[in-house]
């Protein structure tokens, strides 16, 4: 819990320069569970989850898209192949019973980490709206 805290603390940190921690999950100089590989996406458990099944998706090209907020329509098929895959992994996961997926953009979503990712949530029943 407390490595949790101090690796999303660092995190937070690298998110205004240089690699983010996705960056070096990606480049495998860090080490994640990763649940799901393919060309241009990588999904891996979160460090901190908050329901039985949390799982990341994110783009593995370093620098294409910070945030949701940022993209363009050249980025329109990657989010959709981001999105595929957070449905595809959850039926992998077992979350025949629903999920949710989020993305947290900026600093009042609560963004802190600059490099785009979805949040894939389940294994509970999940409430709503969230905090
Ligand atoms: P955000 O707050 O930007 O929407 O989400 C960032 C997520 O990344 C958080 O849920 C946090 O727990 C997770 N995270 C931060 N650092 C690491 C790490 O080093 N490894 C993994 N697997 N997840 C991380």
């Amino acid at each position: 819990e407390e490595k949790a805290a101090k690796e999303a603390a660092a995190s937070g940190a690298a998110s205004t320069s240089g690699p983010t921690i996705f960056e070096k999950i990606i480049s495998k100089d860090i080490p994640a569970t990763i649940v799901y590989e393919d060309d241009t996406s990588l999904a891996f458990r979160d460090i901190n989850p908050q329901a039985p099944v949390h799982f990341l998706v994110i783009p593995k090209q370093r620098g294409r898209l910070t945030q949701l907020s940022k993209g363009n329509e050249q980025d329109e098929q990657l989010v959709g192949h981001l999105m595929m895959i957070a449905s595809k992994v959850a039926k992998q996961e077992g979350l025949d019973q629903g999920f949710r997926v989020v993305i947290n953009d900026g600093p009042q979503g609560c963004q802190s980490v600059y490099h785009l990712h979805l949040h894939v949530l389940g294994g509970r029943q999940l409430t709503w709206p969230p905090g």
